[in-house]
C-alpha cells in the first residue's frame, strides 16, 4: 500500500475532535482541488510501497484507540480492505475520510465524507485535464449513498466564502436521505489567521442554516505542516 505519512496526534475535525489518534495518509488521489493541502498527495504525489503485514505491525506499535485513514484518496487502494478487516479484529476504532467518490466494502466505525463542491475545481489554467477530470468525478451520488447506507457517517465540507453554503444546501437537496445533524462545515485554511477570518462568519451561518462549525484544530495550532 502506497503511504505518505504514517503519525500520532489529535483529530482535528468533526464528531471526534481531541480524541488523541494515529493517522495513517495514502497517497494518490482520483481528484485534484485547487485547495488541496496534501499536495504530496495528490498534485504531486509522494510515498513509499508499505506491505501490509509491515504496516499493520506499524500500526498496532502505537497505544492509541482511534485510527485515521485518510489521504489522498483512502478508499483508492483496494489493500484498505484487507487492512480495515484486521485493524477491526483487533479492536481498534476506525475513522475513514473520504471525498465519497469510490465505493469499497470496509470495516470502520465512522465514514467521515468530505465531498467536493464546485468550489473546489482547479482552474482550467492550472491543468485542463485535471479540471475536466475532477468535475466529472467529484459527484457520485450512487456511492454516497452506499456508504452512508452501510456506514455510520458525517460529513464535513469545506467552505471557501459565504456563498458556498448554498452549493451545500443544492447537494443536499439530490441526497435527501443525508441526515442533516450529521453534517459540518469547516473552513478552507492553510493558516491560523485566515482559520480565524473564515470561522468569525462561518459559525454563525453554519448556526442560520441548521448545519454543525467544525475548526481546524491542527491548521489552529500548526498551520498547515505535515505529521500534524
Ligand atoms: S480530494 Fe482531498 S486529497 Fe484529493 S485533491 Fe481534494 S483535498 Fe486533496
Amino acid at each position: 500500500m502506497r503511504i505518505s505519512e504514517l503519525y500520532q496526534s489529535v483529530q482535528g475535525e468533526g464528531e471526534y475532535l481531541g480524541t488523541p489518534s494515529v493517522f495513517l495518509r495514502t497517497t494518490g488521489c482520483n481528484l485534484r482541488c485547487w485547495f488541496c493541502d496534501t499536495p504530496f498527495t495528490s498534485w504531486q504525489p509522494e510515498g513509499s510501497d508499505v506491505p501490509l503485514p509491515v504496516l499493520l505491525e506499524k500500526l498496532l506499535s502505537f497505544d492509541c484507540e482511534h485510527v485515521v485513514i485518510t489521504g489522498g484518496e483512502p478508499l483508492l487502494p483496494v489493500e484498505i480492505e484487507p487492512l480495515t478487516a484486521a485493524l477491526n479484529r483487533v479492536g481498534r476504532f476506525l475513522t475513514i475520510e473520504t471525498a465519497g467518490t469510490i465505493f469499497r466494502p470496509v470495516s470502520c466505525d465512522l465514514m467521515s465524507i468530505s465531498p467536493k463542491l464546485q468550489n473546489s475545481t482547479p482552474p482550467a489554467t492550472r491543468s485542463s485535464r485535471w479540471a475536466a477530470r475532477h468535475e466529472a468525478l467529484r459527484y457520485q451520488p450512487n456511492v454516497i449513498r452506499e456508504l452512508i447506507r452501510r456506514y455510520r457517517y458525517q460529513f464535513k465540507f469545506v467552505i471557501d466564502q459565504p456563498g458556498d453554503v448554498t452549493q451545500v444546501e443544492d447537494y443536499l437537496t439530490t441526497l435527501p436521505e443525508v441526515d442533516r445533524s450529521r453534517v459540518w462545515l469547516m473552513p478552507q485554511a492553510v493558516s491560523a489567521i485566515e482559520l480565524t477570518e473564515k470561522s468569525a462568519w462561518l459559525e454563525a451561518l453554519a448556526a442560520e442554516s441548521g448545519f454543525r462549525f467544525t475548526s481546524r484544530w491542527q491548521i489552529a495550532e500548526f498551520g498547515n505542516v505535515r505529521g500534524r
